[in-house]
């Protein structure tokens, strides 16, 4: 069976060591050689991102090139609509077979909220979820129903999510870090300092082209 391989979806506005550290931490704890980042298209009725989805690229460019560890898919901002998680992860097998193990990694939050996710029971018949710690969330479902689901999909072992192609939830234990795009939008617009919340690279891009100023 080939290589387990994942995506990491999400907004990226901007990308900051909340998404890179704990992906990171799990990519050595399961083994991952490659993370794909895969930044949305942001629903029209949904709050819209203030980076444009060019830069939000960019700053994925600038944070990853001294992480090997990551590459860039923008296959769901070059469509006109939105795409659905699941119909990104249906092309992908579609594209890699039914046999190659696939993960999807999310944060904690991500996972709660998994069941407002168009079509989330679909999800595990197409990948692994892959959840990293998130401080300040909830590590309980909301539902009995919800947990339920989650207990029933538990990897008790990370040698499951190499040997089969989809079906798993893995809750990682990635370190904690408190950090939000948004705290940093916010941080930017009042002017204080957002040093160590994300990479230099990326602070020099906002500054470059004036990002996150009121
Ligand atoms: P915003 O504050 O704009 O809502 P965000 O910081 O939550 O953004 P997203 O781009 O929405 O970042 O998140 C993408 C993915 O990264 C989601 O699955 C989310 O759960 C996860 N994530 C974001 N920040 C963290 C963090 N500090 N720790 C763990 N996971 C995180």
């Amino acid at each position: 069976m080939s290589k387990l391989y994942a995506l990491f979806g999400g907004t990226f506005d901007p990308i900051h060591y909340g998404h890179l550290r704990p992906v990171e931490a799990l990519a050595q704890k399961v083994g991952l050689k490659k993370v794909t980042l895969l930044p949305n298209n942001v629903p029209p009725h949904r709050p819209q991102p203030e980076a444009s989805a060019q830069q939000r690229v960019e700053m994925l460019r600038c944070a990853i090139a001294d992480r090997p560890l990551f590459d860039i898919d923008t296959r769901e901002l070059e469509r006109a609509t939105p795409s659905w998680t699941v119909a990104t992860l249906e092309a992908l097998r579609a594209e890699r077979g039914t046999e190659q193990p696939l993960g999807f990694i999310i944060g904690q939050d991500s996972l709660l909220t998994l069941a407002k996710w168009h079509r989330w029971q679909d999800l595990l018949s197409l990948c692994h979820l892959l959840v990293c710690k998130r401080p300040g969330y909830a590590t309980q479902m909301e539902t009995p129903e919800m947990q339920q689901w989650l207990d029933e999909h538990l990897a008790d072992d990370v040698q499951q999510l190499h040997h089969s192609p989809a079906g798993h939830i893995w809750l990682a234990d990635t370190p904690l870090l408190d950090i939000s795009a948004t705290e940093i939008r916010q941080r930017r617009h009042a002017g204080i300092s957002c040093a160590d919340l994300l990479p230099d690279a990326v602070i020099g891009y906002i500054d470059s082209v004036g990002l996150y100023r009121s």
